[in-house]
């Protein structure tokens, strides 16, 4: 096909055809997956794993067929992207050629080797873990590594072989940069951890255990993240094993969650958490509606909002001065006999624990560390796979003071690398730290910022957010996003002194 009108813009027009067909189908996917986890019955499983098959199929075939690259290419040369390179235009075609040549580099047989490998991988993992038996899970990790080699080897990667499997995740990252991070944090976090576990019997969070009623804590997180901002004419909240935020395009963005009627962590701080996910993916500009660009950017950027949220907002006194009162009137005999101070330090009590998803604020980041240093060793080869449990435990032991029991809580708790997520975990601590970082340029730019919170009022908070991270969804890459928004590249700094001033004051340090 020809397009000479160069000037109209026919081929970008054409583009974004094809591109609505391909994100349409993935809209469909994440609906049948996001049902998967929801509402349908379990022995529906069988089927609707076909029913992902054909449609990702299709939907793959679509998109790296040549003529999409052709449509790429010649709306690349045409006045309404190469006339103005940082057009919301421009970056659909310059992401989404991205895309397309990435995934023009993996053969089909790899991805359904691979498909067909985690499956039974990520069941060997499931009884590895049920059993405590890390040998009957090392076959399967030994081959996901292999994977991840062969992944790196097939995309290319400019300086460690790694790079390639963190850009899947946070585009753009390098190792080296990643490294450095957690450096920083080592030699600064790892003194506090030791600090604070002297005094761990300083803080108790008995107040959080009780009987927190159903109905009550739904409507309790339901009221706060409609006050956050979230919108539920565009969204919905339903219940899930694993909570997850899910997002089809920004007009519906949904979330799930988990509640213990004994406990009252999981339901609110999980809610803030996926609100904070799902507030991202609404503020994304329409400009990129029915593209691939009409999502968060990575998923760091997508942890530093639903971090910032569930803790930075949500674990913060100017908060609590503005919703303790409220509680108390939903759960008075839980809460009326606790002061608003003790109920602070329930929510802030740092303790190093075996399970990452249950850990703190302080102690999350050891978590991570163990798993971006394990898994580097073992994708340079310094670390057979055989050897992994015995090297967690020693770092565990080293970094948080603590010797798992059994594998079940040490290296086999997460589902990640059973499924062959090899250079996701470093995320969730680029998260961290980006939120940190952020949320202090936030402050400078609205003075009023915590004044706003102990009022209730997060409009303020949540217009920076859009107007500096939401509404650009895919067009810069993550390391773009913190220089034009701080104007300086991803640090751990923030972090490190934000942690130090916030425990010295809760654990007088
Ligand atoms: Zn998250």
């Amino acid at each position: 096909m020809d397009y000479s009108g160069k000037t109209m813009g026919e081929a970008f027009n054409a583009l974004k055809t094809r591109l609505a067909d391909y994100t349409h189908f993935q809209q469909a996917e994440s609906l049948l997956s996001w049902d998967q986890e929801t509402y349908m019955p379990p022995g529906a499983v069988v089927d609707r794993g076909e029913q992902l098959a054909t449609l990702s199929k299709f939907s793959h075939e679509l998109f790296v067929a040549p003529k999409t690259g052709r449509l790429l290419r010649d709306a690349a040369k045409e006045d309404v992207v190469a006339g103005n390179p940082d057009s919301d235009e421009a970056a659909i075609v310059r992401v989404t050629l991205r895309d397309y040549k990435k995934e023009r580099k993996i053969p089909v047989d790899f991805v359904t080797e691979l498909e067909r490998a985690r499956a039974q991988s990520h069941q060997a993992w499931v009884e590895a873990r049920k059993a405590s038996d890390f040998r009957h899970f090392e076959p399967w990790l030994t081959k996901m590594i292999d994977f991840a080699r062969r992944y790196a080897d097939l995309q290319g990667y400019k300086e460690h072989p790694y790079d390639a499997l963190l850009d899947r995740f946070e585009p753009e990252m390098r190792t080296s940069h990643a490294r450095k991070i957690f450096a920083q944090l080592r030699d600064g976090q790892a003194p506090l951890v030791k600090a604070i576990s002297a005094k761990a019997d300083a803080i108790s969070d008995a107040p959080l255990h009780g009987h927190f009623p159903r109905e009550k804590q739904i409507e309790f997180a339901t009221r706060v993240s409609k006050q956050f901002g979230y919108d539920y004419n565009h969204g919905r909240m339903d219940f899930a094993a694993h909570p997850f935020e899910t997002s089809f395009s920004a007009r519906d963005v949904r979330i799930t969650t988990r509640l213990y009627e004994n406990f009252f962590n999981p339901m609110l701080f999980g809610t803030l958490h996926e609100t904070g996910h799902a507030l991202y993916e609404q503020g994304v500009s329409t400009a990129f509606a029915h593209t691939p660009l009409e999502h968060g950017v990575s998923l760091g950027i997508h942890e530093s909002q639903s971090r910032m949220w569930e803790n930075l907002v949500g674990r913060s006194h100017e908060f609590w001065e503005h919703f303790y009162p409220e509680l108390q009137a939903t759960f008075p005999e839980q809460f009326r006999p606790v002061s608003l101070d003790d109920f602070y330090r329930a929510i802030n009590r740092v303790s190093p624990s075996f399970i990452r998803v249950e850990a703190d604020e302080v102690t999350y980041n050891m978590h991570i560390m163990v798993r971006f240093e394990l898994e580097l060793d073992l994708i340079e080869g310094k670390l057979k796979v055989r050897d992994l449990p015995e090297a967690w435990n020693a770092r565990y032991k080293e970094y948080l003071g603590i010797t798992p029991p059994n594998d079940a809580v040490g290296v086999l708790q997460d589902t990640h690398w059973g499924i062959g997520l090899i250079g996701y975990f470093a995320t969730y601590t680029l998260g961290n730290l980006a939120s940190v970082q952020l949320f202090e340029q936030a402050e400078v730019d609205i003075p009023a910022l915590r004044d706003n919170i102990r009022a209730g009022n997060f409009a303020p908070l949540l217009q920076w957010l859009r107007a500096n991270i939401h509404q650009y969804g895919r067009k810069y890459s993550p390391d773009e996003i913190m220089r034009k928004a701080t104007g300086k590249p991803l640090s751990a700094q923030p972090y490190l002194n934000y942690l130090k001033r916030k425990y010295s004051q809760i654990y007088g340090l």
